[in-house]
């Protein structure tokens, strides 16, 4: 362990020599690279989590850099995936420890394994279907994760630990879409993406240095309304997960599905099961009828009314669309179901 490179943090007592050597040699998963990944990761990196996997499906957007703090117009401009561009910019930061940076969705085919092999789960995601998906697959395997949501100009968090209360004793069934506000309508304010994000990087060092301090409590906060509440939150002993252990997301076997992406004009199409698309192939058909442009990571599409970001992995991004019918025909047309 570099002693000079964590010497501040060292110093503060609650951590010390013998905390910081546990931080060193944990491990923790990130989902999620937005503008709440983006803070958690750059902290836990700097303050030396051994191991960091770095989970994210989407690439970086000018939209983004208003508060996803590891990217740079570069990035954008090249479309780069938001996983391989935040280890690019980490392994700068700290060469000393381990990242892995995964360019996928979540989902319930392959959640198990983005959460094996760590001591703890960072929720950096937008969206509850997800939140659910990792409560059951944490508790699963006896994984501690952090919650953390924001928009606007408020956000909330609350440590999952082992033994409950969980996410479903918080909130025991999924809001119906329309139902809160969402980044891409009601805006988000970094300050308070920051604030959250760093609740949760420090609960995550709480954790992985085994402080007794770690949070029992939903917090949230209101930045214009100047709140910040702490409420005590209640192990429901019929919850189906941490009462139960029924896993009904995790069981959900799934086709093909759509997701809308937060802060995007566009809708994800991710196909039943993972492809092998051969770029070179697909760009000479689709050349003959619009603007194509092919990086390692992405073939990108243009005819000036249907526009899409195709992946290796068959899942594509649809732009200028507006329902899941209209994003699935489009795929339908173009790469076919
Ligand atoms: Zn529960």
């Amino acid at each position: 362990m570099n002693f000079d490179r964590y010497a501040r943090q060292i110093a503060f007592e609650k951590i010390g020599r013998d905390g910081q050597q546990k931080i060193c040699a944990s491990r923790a998963a990130i989902i999620g690279l937005g503008a709440l990944g983006t803070v958690i990761a750059d902290e836990l990196c700097r303050a030396g989590v051994g191991f960091l996997r770095l989970i994210d499906r989407d690439v970086v957007d000018i939209s983004n850099l208003q508060r996803q703090v590891l990217y740079t117009e570069d990035d954008a401009r090249e479309q780069i995936p938001k996983a391989f561009a935040a280890y690019a910019h980490l392994s700068k930061t700290n060469s000393e420890i381990k990242m892995e940076p995964v360019f996928a969705d979540v989902n319930s085919s392959n959640i198990e394994a983005f959460v094996s092999g760590v001591d703890l789960v960072l929720d950096g995601s937008d969206n509850f279907e997800l939140r659910y998906l990792l409560n059951e697959a944490c508790h699963k395997h006896h994984i501690p994760w952090i919650y953390g949501g924001a928009v606007a100009a408020s956000g909330s968090v609350m440590n999952i630990l082992d033994g409950g209360p969980c996410f479903r004793c918080l909130l025991p069934e999924v809001p119906a879409p329309g139902s809160y506000p969402v980044c891409a309508t009601s805006g988000v304010l970094n300050m308070i993406t920051g604030i959250v994000a760093s609740i949760e990087a420090a609960e995550a060092v709480k954790i992985l240095s085994g402080s007794q301090a770690v949070s029992k409590k939903y917090r949230a906060i209101d930045l214009w309304e100047n709140t910040f509440d702490a409420v005590e939150v209640h192990k429901n002993p019929d919850c189906p997960v941490c009462g139960k252990g029924q896993y009904e997301f995790l069981g959900k076997s799934r086709g093909a599905y759509t997701t809308s992406l937060c802060g995007r004009d566009a809708i994800q199409v991710v196909p039943e099961k993972p492809a092998e698309i051969d770029f070179a192939a697909f760009a000479a058909a689709l050349e003959k009828t619009g603007a194509v442009k092919c990086s390692p990571f992405m073939l990108s599409f243009d005819d000036g009314k249907t526009a899409f970001n195709l992946l290796k992995d068959g899942r594509a991004i649809i732009k200028n669309v507006k329902d899941e019918k209209q994003a699935k025909a489009v795929y339908a047309e173009y790469v076919g179901l």
